[in-house]
């Protein structure tokens, strides 16, 4: 894409409404605009990032074997009345009726949703295990929306359902998830710590709340260093090798996550005491064993092996889709602006023509652009910045939108047949050849 011709929106001020950095550098960068309170529209290079956090999500919830549909945003207020959760939901919930009166409301979450659909189809114990999974649109009509996207009242959740026979089948639905957010976390450049949460009336360990860690983050956690040395993508667990899933477990379980005095404290003592971490952090996502309290309040019972009904074991899991972009740059970013881990980088490599209208110095940029433009694995993940702007405009740009690789081309570079190659994150800089910055920014 050409900045010349990009709707790119970025501010000068600083936001005077927003009251923590990524939200700040989300209003300035041009990611997204309010529309009213806690509501946003995502721009071009928010919805960029958007999708891409959305894609990582879905691609580790497929290999851990959930299968993706899409329920709708609005709801009837019958099927939560089933559950008893229409009149529990309290003011959060936004209820709506329609041309013949009838009570509907706009999804916060879709437990009643998913048993009632998934009620009419499993019939036996063959149906079970399943996992079925959304990304849509939820609406709470939060009390104080702020942060930005981080504590919206629409956003963007993926949340997952697990059927099971059994309690030792939810386990082990509820281990594989546990890995499939580890490794989702991991892919978008952050670091998760997985927290003992409350589990509520169904007892047990079976739920956590993963945290990133991030100074402006609103809940504490303690936790082993050794979760930021640990490496979730290379390692080889199968939600299909249920050996493995308990090894895993326990290692996770072992390296204990919580916060403050309200969870045990004796796992705590035995991380040694150099290891011993305490931080702030975003809660991104909550994953949740619930035992059969939704099957039971929607009616779902499947033959059993010996012909007996059973009440099947659910799980859900919530990742917070929208407000990860937030908590990505707040985890990921200086005074000059973002930076944006490759991976969900609306733009992984960026162009930058110091003297547009220069000869030289825009065949050997365009020859540079056209490289990336010409390949369909970079097609859309370069930009290239020919604005007839000053050079120091530029610069702050492109840190402001934290492009993971800048390659920059000036005048005197350009007769040289040289490009300076930026990098955001560590702000290494190198003075390289056309082909090397290529190679380079591949590898
Ligand atoms: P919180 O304690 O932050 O309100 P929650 O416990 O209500 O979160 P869940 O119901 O578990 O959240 O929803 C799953 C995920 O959805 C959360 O982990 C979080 O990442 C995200 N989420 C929840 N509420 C919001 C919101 N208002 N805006 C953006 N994301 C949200
Ligand atoms: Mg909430």
């Amino acid at each position: 894409m050409r900045l010349s011709r990009a709707f790119l929106p970025t501010l000068k001020e600083t936001p005077t409404e927003a009251q923590i950095a990524s939200h700040r550098l989300m209003l300035r960068a041009g990611l997204v605009r309010q529309t009213s309170a806690g509501i946003y529209a995502w721009l071009p290079l928010g919805w960029r990032v958007l999708r891409k956090v959305e894609q990582i999500v879905r691609e580790e919830q497929d290999r851990a074997g959930a299968q993706e549909i899409l329920m709708p945003t609005i709801q009837t207020a019958d099927l939560w009345r089933q559950s008893g959760r229409y009149e529990a939901y309290g003011p959060e919930m936004l209820r709506l009726k329609d041309r013949h009166e009838r009570e509907m409301l706009y999804g916060p979450t879709n437990e009643e949703m998913i048993t009632d659909i998934f009620k009419s189809y499993a019939k036996s114990y063959r149906d079970l295990p399943r996992n079925l999974y959304h990304i849509q649109w939820k609406f709470r009509d939060e009390v104080r929306p702020r942060f930005g996207v981080m504590r919206g009242r629409e956003f963007l959740m993926k949340d997952a359902y697990s059927f099971d026979l059994d309690q030792p089948g939810a386990v082990d639905s509820y281990r594989a998830m546990m890995l499939a957010y580890m490794r989702t976390f991991q892919r978008m450049g952050l670091r998760a710590v997985p927290m003992a949460a409350d589990t509520g009336p169904i007892g047990g360990d079976l739920s956590h709340e993963f945290i990133i860690l991030a100074p402006t983050g609103e809940s504490t956690v303690f936790y082993d260093a050794d979760f930021e040395n640990l490496d979730w993508q290379k390692s080889d667990f199968d939600s299909a090798k249920k050996a493995d899933l308990a090894t895993f477990y326990q290692q996770i379980t072992s390296m204990y996550a919580a916060t403050d005095e309200k969870h045990d404290l004796g796992a705590w003592a035995n991380v040694p005491e150099l290891r011993r971490r305490e931080g702030k952090g975003i809660e991104v996502g909550h994953i949740f064993y619930f035992g059969t309290k939704y099957s039971n309040a929607m009616g779902l019972t499947v033959a059993g092996p010996d012909g007996k009904p059973v009440v099947p074991e659910m799980g859900s899991y919530g990742i917070g889709v929208s407000r990860l972009v937030g908590a990505i740059i707040e985890a990921n970013h200086d005074d000059a602006g973002i930076k944006w881990p490759d991976t969900v980088a609306p733009f992984r490599v960026a162009v930058i023509n110091l003297k547009v209208g220069d000869t030289t110095t825009d065949a050997f940029a365009e020859r540079l652009y056209g490289h990336f433009h010409d390949d369909p694995m970079y097609r859309n993940d370069v930009v290239y910045d020919d604005r007839e702007e000053r050079a120091g405009a530029k610069f702050a740009d492109a840190d402001l939108l934290g492009h993971p690789w800048q390659a920059i081309v000036g005048p005197r570079g350009a007769a040289a047949g040289r490009v300076e190659l930026k990098r955001r994150a560590s702000g290494e800089r190198l003075d390289l050849s056309l082909e090397d910055a290529i190679a380079r920014i591949r590898s």
